[in-house]
């Protein structure tokens, strides 16, 4: 594999490289304007030493799942390099609520009543809006996070009427052990008839047909970082 002989810190730039290239080429495949899908590198479980140099290769949107780590390395990175994107990948408890509200760019993971009850209270109280996503849970896995794709209509409706939350996008995880396609389509699907137009899907194993299925943002990380 390309980086095995290299320092782990040039490899991941070197496999950044390698992915923008497939996706260059996954949109050219689907007919899709060149770079119009964003690239969320997902850094979790990485330090500040092995994510820099990515930053260095210009890469700028990445992904973190928990606010804790997130809140422990990038505020040293970001006043490095002014224009980093934070997207919070990961499930997030009311009571981290305020700290998401305060440091994310993206919350990707909107997935319940509660959690948007408090992100519209603490956008409020903060005076700071990140673009706010709904995570369908589109296999219904009894253990995954995400709104059940039945329910989704209703629970965007409530997030936008209720409590005014702007939702610009739908993100999903599909099951590891079934072919991603039909869950791609599906969260397209719920996007078009929502009338939302970002789509987060496609990981390591599978950005390439979410690109193919409209995805908007791909979140890869271990093809960058390697294994974790
Ligand atoms: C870890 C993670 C990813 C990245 O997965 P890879 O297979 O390492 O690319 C993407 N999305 C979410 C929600 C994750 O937690």
């Amino acid at each position: 594999m390309a980086g095995e002989n290299v320092e782990p810190q040039q490899g991941a730039v070197t496999r950044l490289g390698e992915i923008r290239d497939r996706m260059g080429r996954a949109e050219a495949d689907a007919g899709r304007e060149p770079g119009s899908v964003t690239l969320v590198c997902v850094s979790k479980t990485f330090d500040a030493e092995v994510i820099r140099p990515v930053i260095v290769a210009g890469q700028r949107v990445f992904g973190e799942n928990r606010v804790q780590e997130a809140l422990g390395k990038w505020p040293a990175l970001r006043a490095e390099t002014p224009g980093i994107e934070l997207h919070l990948i990961g499930p997030l408890q009311s009571n981290k609520a305020r700290e998401a509200v305060q440091f994310f760019d993206v919350i990707e993971t909107v997935d319940r009543d509660k959690i948007a009850v408090a992100l519209a209270k603490e956008i409020a109280a903060v005076g700071r809006a990140p673009k706010l996503y709904v995570q369908v849970n589109t296999g219904a896995e009894p253990q995954k996070a995400g709104i059940l794709p039945e329910q989704a209509d209703d629970f965007i409706a409530y997030c936008r009427n209720d409590l005014k939350l702007d939702v610009s996008g739908l993100m999903c995880i599909p099951p590891v052990e079934e072919q991603a396609a039909p869950h791609f389509a599906l969260l397209n699907k719920i996007a078009a008839r929502n009338g939302i137009k970002i789509l987060s899907m496609g990981m390591s194993g599978d950005f390439e047909i979410a690109i193919e299925l409209g995805a908007t943002h791909v979140r890869v990380g271990s093809a960058i970082f390697g294994a974790r």
